[in-house]
C-alpha cells in the first residue's frame, strides 16, 4: 500500500539534501586522489562546491516551506509534525494526512496535491 512507502515531504527534501552533501563530499575526496591530474581535480572540487552550495540552498528552502507548513499533531501517535499542501504523511509514523474534509477517508495518493486534480474535482463538483 502506498502509505507504507509514502514519507512527509519535508523529510524527503531534507533527505535529499544530506545526499547532496555527501555526494559532494565524495566528489571533493575524489579531487584529493586525483591531485596528479590537474584539471580533474579542479573539476571533481569544483562540482563537490556546486553540490555543496545546491544542499545549503536546499537546505534554506526546507526552512521556509516548514514556516508554511501547517503544523498540526499526529492524530495517530500524537506527535506535532507539520503538513505541506493538501495532503502529506506524518514525519513520525508515516500516517497520511489531510486538511482537506473531502479526501477523508479516501486512500492516500500524492495527485491531491495536484493542480489538474483540483481543476477536475471543480468540474465534478461545480458547486464547491
Ligand atoms: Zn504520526
Amino acid at each position: 500500500m502506498a502509505r507504507l512507502v509514502y514519507s512527509s515531504k519535508i523529510n524527503k527534501i531534507r533527505s535529499f539534501a544530506l545526499i547532496l552533501i555527501f555526494v559532494g563530499f565524495a566528489f571533493m575526496y575524489g579531487g584529493i586522489l586525483s591531485k596528479k591530474i590537474e584539471w580533474l581535480m579542479i573539476l571533481l572540487f569544483i562540482i563537490g562546491v556546486l553540490s555543496i552550495v545546491l544542499s545549503c540552498i536546499v537546505y534554506l528552502w526546507i526552512g521556509t516551506l516548514s514556516m508554511r507548513a501547517v503544523p498540526i499533531v499526529c492524530p495517530s501517535c500524537e506527535k506535532p509534525t507539520k503538513m505541506l499542501g493538501r495532503v502529506d504523511a506524518c514525519m513520525h509514523c508515516k500516517q497520511p494526512l489531510t486538511l482537506d474534509k473531502d479526501l477523508e477517508g479516501k486512500e492516500f495518493d500524492e495527485k491531491y496535491n495536484k493542480r489538474r486534480y483540483r481543476k477536475e474535482a471543480k468540474k465534478n463538483n461545480p458547486d464547491k
